[in-house]
């Protein structure tokens, strides 16, 4: 039985994905992945903290071996615009040459951070790279990013839940929602 989400629920304005919807859509991007990748060593390179659950729920219905790499990302601020660099805690010991990567994160935005990270795994020349995430806003990017798959297109607004916080809230939310428009998203 999944908890009850009241108490935390109630400070959301609506729910834009529920469990349900959440879960039957990772299992056919599992499946998928599960296709293409049947036979391989699969190395994951997970972004985190916002990206814990998908990749949780996503690795347990991969069928092939699997190595997994988290990494954090961070945007630098300047002022009120982000500066476009992202900070990033590579491991040092870190070597994908040859390897079937799948690169996991929880949301496309402006698509800094995953453009940013995409070209540092590239310069390790693996043998493939997916990237793949929970959900893509609809908006202009700042940097293109070759999406493998996309569980959901979103309106530009700002979500929690599924591991995803505002101010370090609301990651533990099992659905995905908008927040009251008394708790400002930036
Ligand atoms: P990007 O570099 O594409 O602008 O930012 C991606 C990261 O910003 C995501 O991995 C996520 O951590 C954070 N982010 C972007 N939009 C949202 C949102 O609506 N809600 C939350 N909680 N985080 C977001
Ligand atoms: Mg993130």
């Amino acid at each position: 039985m999944p908890p009850p989400i009241t108490g935390v629920i109630q400070d959301l304005e609506r729910v834009l994905l529920t469990p349900e919807q959440i879960s039957a859509r990772v299992a056919a991007m599992a499946a998928r992945l599960n296709a293409e990748l049947a036979g391989k060593v699969v190395t994951v390179v997970a972004l985190m903290d916002g990206g814990l659950f998908f990749v949780a729920d996503l690795l347990r219905r991969l069928e092939m071996p699997v190595r997994l790499h988290t990494l954090s990302a961070s945007s630098y601020q300047g002022g009120t615009a982000t500066t476009g660099e992202v900070k990033v805690n590579w491991p040092a010991s870190f070597d994908l040459r040859g390897q079937d990567v799948l690169l996991l994160d929880d949301i496309l935005d402006t698509g800094l951070t995953l453009s940013a990270i995409i070209e540092r795994l590239l310069v390790q020349q693996p043998a493939s790279l997916r990237t793949c995430v929970l959900l893509s806003k609809r908006r202009q990017r700042l940097r293109e990013v070759a999406l493998h798959d996309a569980g959901f297109e979103i309106d530009d607004e700002f979500v929690v839940g599924y591991g995803m916080d505002y101010q370090g809230r609301f990651r533990n939310l099992p659905c995905i929602g908008i927040l009251n428009p008394g708790q400002p998203s930036s």
